[in-house]
């Protein structure tokens, strides 16, 4: 009756086709509690969580650190007026100032990924006085008008256009059309170290690194987008890392704020803030940076360096990514690829079809995936980083179930 009642409230409220593609893909039950990584409906059915929140949840649901840091302040201080100093917000800048590679120092905190992609791209000009971006195909950025330009699938862009004017898309990986696009009046080249929603697509060693000599030699800014890969996901605090790159700005958001609150970071240099310096109020924000927010963020960072969350999770990821190939080999029909870094692992598959039939295969035993959203061959894992090592095993031998399933089905999808 509930289940019915709420499904009902979104054919009505919310969204018919959403509510029908829901029931479709087997989604159909209410989310009613959450611990770890483990989610509960309101029929008392409990599911593991290997998608994450998209990799919101990279310290799990419902931390008790991170609720505890929010509780605090939800009896103290829990939104900004914004007039007076704000001490959680100062200590989380310093705590990203410690955190992130080269001499990225300011931040501006927002409440979601595409606001701090936003905050990039006007910085970006801001502090170049140049207009032209440079993003990859198939890249994704967030759905508001300024990262919607950047975001690299025309699919969610043709319906809006005109978008922002200046932008030009190259594919990833691709070190020769990247020297080709970017010129004297480009403000910054934007691109996530590991392409998430793109599906999963992990750059030859190197290539991020050059992309910055690029910027740097052209006097364009190099933006990461480090929304999805940031703190902790890849199993360093961020994407770029790998690489040994030091961007001029990264967005920062989904993890940051601990699975509790939302939080998103703009993190820019020294010489990106200059402008914003001198008038600190051409970008401004009612909820972002709120006291709440900040407490989660910075009781997310203490968490995981306390607790050697980012060994962890290079350590289950590398499990995780070995369990998952040799399903692949097992099952070469329907898997084509395993590919991914610490926590954030994809599987592309050899059939779109057999995307939906995987996912919903799983949902139906219990453990929550999903595809990437550029790409529906892909199907992505991203579990908390706190995931153990047994909860994993259990999820492979769930999912070799489900590929054996799909693989006799195979020449019907
Ligand atoms: N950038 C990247 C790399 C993302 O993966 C996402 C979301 O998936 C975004 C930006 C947008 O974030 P949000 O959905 O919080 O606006």
């Amino acid at each position: 009756m509930f289940v019915e009642e709420t499904i009902g409230k979104y054919e009505k409220y919310i969204n018919p086709a959403q509510a029908k593609l829901f029931r479709f893909m087997g989604l159909g039950s209410v989310e009613a509690e959450a611990e770890g990584w483990t989610v509960k409906d309101s029929e008392g059915k409990a599911f593991i969580d290997c998608l994450g929140g998209y990799g919101m949840f990279a310290l799990g649901h419902r931390n008790p650190a991170i609720v505890a840091a929010v509780e605090r302040e939800l009896h103290a201080m829990p939104m900004s007026g914004k007039v007076l100093f704000n001490r959680p917000m100062a200590d989380l800048a310093e705590a990203l100032f410690e955190i992130t590679p080269g001499d990225l120092r300011y931040s501006f905190f927002v409440n979601s990924g595409t606001e701090a992609v936003e905050g990039c791209l006007k910085i970006a000009r801001l502090s170049t006085g140049r207009k032209k971006f440079v993003a990859a195909d198939n890249a994704f950025h967030g759905k508001t008008m300024g990262s919607l330009s950047a975001t690299g699938r025309d699919l969610y862009k043709t319906p809006f256009e005109p978008l922002v004017n200046g932008f030009t898309h190259v594919p990833f990986n691709d070190i020769k059309a990247m020297e080709k696009a970017v010129d004297e009046d480009t403000a910054a080249v934007i691109l996530e170290p590991i392409q998430g929603e793109g599906g999963i697509i992990v750059p030859s060693s190197g290539y991020i690194a050059m992309v910055k000599r690029i910027c740097a030699n052209r006097g364009a800014l190099f933006i990461a987008d480090e929304v999805q890969t940031g703190i902790g996901r890849t199993g360093d605090w961020f994407g770029v890392n790998h690489d040994c790159v030091e961007p001029d700005m990264m967005a920062c958001a989904k993890a940051l704020g601990g699975g509790v609150m939302p939080l998103g970071a703009i993190i820019g240099s020294e010489k990106t803030w200059q402008e914003l310096i001198e008038a600190p109020f051409l970008h401004t924000t009612t909820f972002g940076g709120g006291e709440m927010a900040c407490a989660a963020g910075l009781a997310t960072i203490k968490f995981i360096k306390e607790r050697k969350i980012l060994k962890r999770a290079a350590d289950t990821g590398a499990h995780f990514k070995e369990g998952l190939k040799k399903i692949g080999a097992d099952f070469p029909n329907v898997i084509k690829e395993v590919r991914g870094r610490g926590m954030m692992l994809g599987v592309e598959l050899t059939k779109e079809g057999a995307g939906g039939m995987l996912m919903s295969l799983m949902i139906d035993r219990g453990v929550i995936i999903a595809y990437t959203l550029n790409n529906p061959k892909v199907l992505r894992f991203e579990p908390p980083l706190i995931m153990p090592k047994n909860v994993v095993d259990k999820v492979l031998q769930i999912f070799h179930e489900a590929v054996k399933l799909t693989a006799a089905a195979i020449d019907d999808l």
